[in-house]
């Protein structure tokens, strides 16, 4: 295989360019408030400056390729923690699951509504 030559400027050039710009390739960002990336509109949080994952590059550091998102995935979790609820046996524990929750379930897991 042949070795390609590159300058330290073409690599520097190169480097730059798939950084993530939000954390410049730190992997973690410093938010304003305790939420960090899990904050939400209209939410109460703590106002410390906080340092978490970056929630543009989901800890790579890089344009190219993002790590898992925590923010879908934390959505996922708390969905499916009250779909497995409202089919609960236990009457008095059982809630109600919402059509909008199931059709937000769906797409966030890119599972198209079937038969049941
Ligand atoms: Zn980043």
């Amino acid at each position: 295989m042949k070795e390609q030559k590159k300058s330290m400027r073409d690599l520097v050039e190169e480097m730059s360019s798939v950084l993530c710009p939000k954390c410049e390739g730190k992997c973690r960002h410093i938010y304003s408030n305790t939420a960090t990336w899990k904050s939400n509109p209209g939410q109460v949080s703590g106002r410390a400056m906080t340092e978490d994952v970056c929630d543009a590059c989901w800890g790579t550091g890089l344009t190219t390729k993002t790590g898992w998102n925590l923010r879908k995935q934390s959505r996922i979790n708390h969905l499916t923690r009250r779909l497995l609820k409202s089919h609960n046996t236990n009457v008095s524990e059982k809630i109600a699951f919402s059509m909008e929750e199931d059709l937000e379930l769906r797409e966030l897991l890119g599972v198209k509504p079937g038969k049941e």
